[in-house]
C-alpha cells in the first residue's frame, strides 16, 4: 500500500505563477513528489519515457499550444493508468461537461478545481485519490518489440479467443467476435493492447490478421460440425489489411475453403490513424461487400470511428463503443451520445451491437433500446475455442432467467 504523500503528482498549465502556486500548496499539504510542467506536449513527451506514469495530474483546461481535452485524448492513447484532476478559469458548466468527457474515455477523475484555487478544496480533492486496483498489473504491462511479435505471429504463438454476441430479441446466441491472444511462454496470457500497436507500425499486421482469419474459420468448421450452429464470426481488421488489393481473394479464399457463407463473416472495421487516401479500403470494401461479406464500424463514437467514415463507407453494422453503453442508464452525456448513435444507425438501416454490456442494468437498458445485438462481460468474456459449446448451454438456460 502507497503512502498518500507518496504518491507521484504531476501538474501541468501554462501560467507560471499558477503551477509555483499549485505545487507550493501541494507541498505545504505534504505532497512531495510533485512535478510542474508549462505544455501538455512535454508531459506525454515526458509519460513515454518515464518507467512509470504519475499517479496523479492536475491538469489546466485552457492551454495555447495543446488544450485539456486534446491532452486528454494523448493518455487515452496510452491508456493512461492514473488519476486526473481538471483545473480551470471556465464556468462550472464547462467543467462539468469536461469532466463528463473524461469519464466517457474511462479514465478516472478525482473532480474539477476553479481557478483560484482554493487550498481546502485542492487539499479535499487530492485526499480522494486512491490506488486503482489495475494500476500495478497496468504499470508491469510492457509493450513487445517489432522483433519478438514478429517471431510470436512466425512460431504460432498467438491464438484466438471468442467473445459471443447474442440477440437482444430472442436471446439466443448469434456469433462471436475473435479476438486475439498472446501465448507467451514467459509472460503467459498477453493481451492485443500490448502488441497490436506494435503489429501495425511495424508493418506485421497484415501477417497478423491472416493468422487470426484462418484460425476463426478453422474454429467455425468445427463448431458447425460439433454443434450444427452456423455463428456469425466477427474479425478485427486494421485500415492496412484493407490497404491491400489482395485481402479480398485471401478472405474469399479461406471462407470457401472452410465451407463457410461469406453472410457469416463480418469484418470489424476501426481506423487508428488518419487515412491519407481512402481509394484502396474503399475499393476493398467495396469488393467484400458485393462477394456478401458483412462490414462493421466498430468503436463507434471514439473519434477513430466517426460520421465521415459513415458517410464515406459501405457499412452493414455499426458497434456502439462501450464508453457509451456501459451506464448509458446512469449518465446523461452518455445516455445521449448512445441515444445519438442508435438513430443514426437506424436512420441508414444498419444492424446495431452495443459493447461493453457489464452488468445486470446495462443489460436490462439494452434490451429496452433498439439495439439489435449485445456482447459483454455481463454475457460472456472472450473464451477458448472449446470453451464455446459448454458456455452457450449454460447460456441457453440463463437467458431464460434473464429476458
Ligand atoms: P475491440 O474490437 O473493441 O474488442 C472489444 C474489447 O473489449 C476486447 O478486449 C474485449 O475483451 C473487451 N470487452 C468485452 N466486453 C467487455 C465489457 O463488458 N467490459 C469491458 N470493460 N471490456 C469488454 P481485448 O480482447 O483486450 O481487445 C482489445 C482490442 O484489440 C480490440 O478492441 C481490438 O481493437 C484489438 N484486437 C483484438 N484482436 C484483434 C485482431 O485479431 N486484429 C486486430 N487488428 N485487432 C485486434
Ligand atoms: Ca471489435
Ligand atoms: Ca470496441
Amino acid at each position: 500500500m502507497i503512502d498518500r504523500f507518496e504518491i507521484t503528482i504531476l501538474a501541468v498549465d501554462d501560467e507560471p505563477f499558477m503551477l509555483k502556486l499549485l505545487a507550493l500548496t501541494l507541498a505545504n499539504l505534504g505532497y512531495t513528489s510533485v512535478k510542474t510542467y508549462d505544455s501538455a506536449l512535454k508531459v506525454l513527451r515526458a509519460i513515454d519515457v518515464a518507467d512509470a506514469p504519475p499517479d496523479l495530474i492536475l491538469m489546466d483546461l485552457n492551454m495555447p499550444e495543446m488544450d485539456g481535452i486534446e491532452f486528454m485524448r494523448g493518455l487515452v492513447k496510452r491508456d493512461y493508468p492514473g488519476s486526473l484532476i481538471l483545473v480551470s478559469g471556465e464556468d462550472e458548466r464547462v467543467l462539468q461537461a469536461a469532466e463528463k468527457l473524461v469519464q466517457a474515455h474511462h479514465l478516472t477523475v478525482l473532480g474539477y478545481l476553479r481557478k483560484p484555487v482554493k487550498p481546502e478544496i485542492l487539499a479535499a480533492t487530492v485526499a480522494k485519490w486512491q490506488p486503482a486496483a489495475h494500476r500495478s498489473a497496468a504499470a508491469a504491462k510492457k509493450t513487445y518489440t517489432a522483433e519478438k511479435v514478429d517471431a510470436a505471429i512466425a512460431n504460432n504463438e498467438l491464438v484466438n479467443y471468442y467473445q459471443p454476441t447474442v440477440s437482444l430479441l430472442t436471446g439466443h446466441v448469434v456469433g462471436v467476435e475473435a479476438l486475439v491472444r498472446w501465448r507467451h511462454p514467459v509472460d503467459g496470457l498477453v493481451l492485443p493492447d500490448q502488441f497490436i500497436g506494435v503489429a501495425e507500425t511495424h508493418g506485421l499486421i497484415c501477417g497478423l490478421t491472416r493468422r487470426v482469419i484462418a484460425g476463426a474459420l478453422r474454429d467455425a468448421k468445427s463448431w458447425r460440425q460439433e454443434m450444427r450452429l452456423a455463428l456469425q464470426i466477427a474479425i478485427n481488421v486494421s485500415m492496412d489489411d484493407l490497404s491491400s488489393l489482395d485481402f479480398v481473394d485471401y478472405v474469399s479464399g479461406e471462407t470457401d475453403a472452410a465451407g463457410v457463407s461469406s453472410k457469416n463473416v463480418t469484418l470489424e472495421v476501426t481506423e487508428s490513424r488518419l487515412m491519407q487516401d481512402l481509394r484502396v479500403p474503399l475499393d476493398v470494401l467495396t469488393r467484400l461487400r458485393l462477394k456478401r461479406f458483412r462490414i462493421s464500424i466498430d468503436d463507434f463514437g471514439t473519434g477513430h470511428s466517426s460520421l465521415a467514415q459513415l458517410r464515406d463507407l459501405p457499412f452493414d453494422e455499426l458497434k456502439i463503443d462501450r464508453g457509451f453503453v456501459h451506464r448509458a442508464w446512469a449518465d446523461e452525456t452518455v445516455g445521449a451520445i448512445f441515444d445519438t448513435s442508435v438513430l443514426l444507425a437506424k436512420q441508414l438501416g444498419m444492424q446495431i451491437v452495443t459493447e461493453g454490456v457489464e452488468d445486470r442494468a446495462d443489460w436490462d437498458f439494452v434490451r429496452r433500446s433498439r439495439c439489435d445485438t449485445a456482447q459483454g462481460y455481463f454475457i460472456a468474456r472472450p473464451m477458448p475455442a472449446q470453451a464455446l459449446h459448454a458456455w452457450i448451454e449454460d447460456w441457453e438456460e440463463r437467458a431464460l432467467t434473464v429476458a
